[in-house]
């Protein structure tokens, strides 16, 4: 370790390094953590950010989760949000392809944005670094502790945000959580995502956009995506492809359940592959079901492979060129905070004064519950009451383990709801300590307007 070390503190019985002293400590630096690290530090707030791989992005990036969804919501982008998809366009990716509203980004220059915004803004990442615990006193959580590449450190701050997606942070200093759908008691199912390359795009648009006439296909290369989900009402052109492939016994009905493909914008000739869907036998909260997951998901990833190499045309010279570096966990961990969103805040677009963001995708609860879209224009907002716990003083939460139940968690789950979230996370805490308020007694809707990156419209709730 160097030497400058903000001194020494005992933790289980010995004594470790505190690496850093600091304003905020932001545990994951998936899309909802470096939002708010980055916003924490623009406010004025010396931040740290603690990720255990070596890239920013988390999912988006480590977990090759593309492109980021539509909100569905209108105007729903925050000014940070915003800022990712002109810095995308800038660094020469197009994000947009003029008929869908998802962003297509690509994850190597996603995570060199990260890590730009980042040293912009003055951000300290501590790369390989696992938060393994925390160090608390009452109600306030004095240290995380952390695995880093020189062993275990201490980072002290004056507050944390856990964007660990697993509540990890929270979970280590005592707050109530609950994993999984209450009805079943499983999470939703993992995906061990991966890329292919070597694909002839313009074939397999040809193919399935205009042979078989799928309607699913509504831009074309090189923005360009194919389907198939079994457990959806909507029935797909390619599900014929896969059934046809556990008739002859080359693939499984696991396998064949759930199948889609995005092109990568700059990669040219590479499809980001949303599969395979691994069973909920298999559990994204225990730890040794999660590591079997990984081997199953492996041979299901090469079984897919293989079968559309061989029967998808445009697949005939594809191959895996990279597999993600974390499982697709969709729900893992949720905390359970000072406000509680549920299925009727979907349904009735419900609003709040202290409204962090909005958003309309869809509950997207794979296996258990897919709804309809909301009405055109309709939106229902996130309470920066989710975001904080009756319990830790000076702590928030972001991200996909906010306070929500399993079946809303499922809409407000996608990319850039989640770094809106984060984004609010950066700037309460800055706003926080800069004021000496605890981040569960700060309204959010007493900051300033102009100092937030959202307010709320109001009206219906
Ligand atoms: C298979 C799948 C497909 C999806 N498809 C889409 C899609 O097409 N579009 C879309 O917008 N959304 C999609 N989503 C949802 C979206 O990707 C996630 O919900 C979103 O990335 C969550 O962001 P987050 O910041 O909360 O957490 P994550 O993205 O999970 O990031 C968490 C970060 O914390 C780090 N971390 C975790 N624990 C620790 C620890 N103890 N110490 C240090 N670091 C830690 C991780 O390495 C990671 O970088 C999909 C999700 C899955 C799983």
């Amino acid at each position: 370790m160097e030497k400058s070390f903000k001194g020494t503190m005992s933790y289980a019985g010995r004594e470790i390094p505190v690496l850093y002293s600091v304003d905020v400590c932001v545990a994951g630096g998936g899309p909802s953590g470096t939002a708010a690290a980055v916003m924490a530090a623009r406010n004025g707030a010396k931040t740290v950010l603690v990720e255990r791989g070596v890239a920013l992005g988390g999912l988006a990036v480590l977990g090759c989760v593309y492109p980021f969804m539509d909100t569905h919501a209108p105007d729903s982008d925050t000014p940070y949000v915003a800022e990712v998809k002109e810095r995308l366009r800038k660094a020469g990716i197009e994000p947009f392809d003029g008929v869908t509203q998802q962003t297509w980004h690509n994850p190597e220059t996603l995570s060199l944005i990260y890590d730009e915004m980042c040293e912009e803004a003055g951000v300290d990442v501590l790369y390989q670094t696992v938060l393994v615990d925390t160090v608390c006193k009452g109600s306030v959580i004095e240290a995380c502790i952390v695995q880093t590449i020189a062993g275990l450190a201490a980072v002290r701050a004056k507050t944390f945000i856990d964007s660990t997606g697993d509540a990890y942070l929270s979970r280590a200093a005592g707050v109530p959580y609950e994993r999984g759908y209450e009805k079943t008691g499983n999470n939703q199912p993992l995906s061990f995502r991966f890329e292919m390359g070597g694909i002839d795009v313009d074939r397999l648009y040809q193919h399935v956009a205009v042979e078989l006439k799928e309607d699913w296909c509504k831009s074309k290369p090189p923005y360009f995506e194919i389907a198939e989900a079994m457990h959806r009402k909507q029935r797909y052109k390619l599900e014929e492809l896969m059934a046809e492939g556990v008739k002859t016994g080359e693939i499984t009905q696991e396998e064949a359940e759930y199948m889609q493909a995005y092109t990568i914008i700059g990669k040219n000739g590479v499809m980001s592959m949303n599969c395979p869907e691994i069973p909920v036998k298999f559990s994204a909260s225990n730890p040794v079901s999660y590591s079997k997951a990984v081997t199953y998901g492996r041979k299901m990833m090469h079984h897919i492979a293989n079968y559309l190499i061989r029967h998808l045309p445009g697949f005939e010279k594809a191959f895996i060129s990279r597999e993600a570096a974390m499982l697709g966990a969709r729900e893992s961990w949720r905390i359970r905070g000072k406000h509680y969103l549920v299925e009727d805040d979907y349904h009735n677009q419900s609003r709040f004064a202290d409204a962090v963001c909005r958003t309309a995708w869809f509950i997207d609860a794979h296996g258990e519950k897919v709804s309809e879209k909301l009405p055109k224009g309709g939106f229902y907002e996130i309470p920066y009451g989710s975001l904080v716990t009756e319990q830790i003083e000076n702590l928030l939460v972001t991200g996909r383990c906010i306070s929500a139940s399993f079946i809303l968690q499922a809409s407000m789950r996608i990319q850039p709801t989640c770094m809106s979230i984060g984004e609010a996370a950066g700037i309460a805490a800055a706003w926080g300590v800069k004021h000496k308020i605890a981040a569960n007694a700060l309204k959010w809707e007493e900051i300033p307007a102009d100092r937030r990156s959202y307010v709320s419209v109001g009206g219906k709730s």
